[in-house]
């Protein structure tokens, strides 16, 4: 059972609660049960990953950010290659910015444009599969 990839979602499903709870109007009809939805999720994250996010927050930073493009989408500056490497290669995992420290992770679209890897060597020309589209990001989208 991979915690990490759990926590992962619950930061970003926080974070797009907390951005809703600014962008709506106290009086919104949209906003019933988001802020017992908040306190659900915050009740699954360790403290320490917790006490983190609102640090962000209370700078008025992003404190959970997609990575677009190799930049950071808290701070926008360039995420070290070996950085990317590892986002790339355990995108389920919990990274954090080295300059910002937002939690980052690699948006589906990122992903799916992974550099194309020409390491068979060989001389045969391969037929360029269309590749899959990617999914996993879909259980996020509002219901
Ligand atoms: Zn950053």
């Amino acid at each position: 059972m991979n915690q990490s990839e759990n926590i992962q979602s619950w930061l970003r499903q926080l974070a797009e609660l907390d951005s809703a709870m600014r962008r709506l109007n106290e009086n919104s009809p949209e906003i019933a049960g988001i802020p017992q939805r908040i306190e659900a999720i915050r009740a699954l994250i360790p403290t320490s990953m917790l006490a983190h996010y609102d640090h962000l927050k209370s700078r008025g930073k992003r404190s959970v950010a997609a990575v677009g493009h190799g930049f950071c989408g808290s701070c926008h500056l360039a995420i070290p290659r070996g950085r990317v490497a590892e986002l790339r290669r355990s995108p389920e995992a919990l990274h954090v910015c080295d300059n910002c420290g937002a939690f980052i992770y690699m948006s589906e679209e990122e992903l799916a444009e992974a550099p194309k890897a020409h390491t068979s060597g060989g001389s045969k020309k391969s037929a360029a599969a269309p590749l899959p589209t990617r999914r996993r990001g879909a259980a996020l989208a509002a219901k």
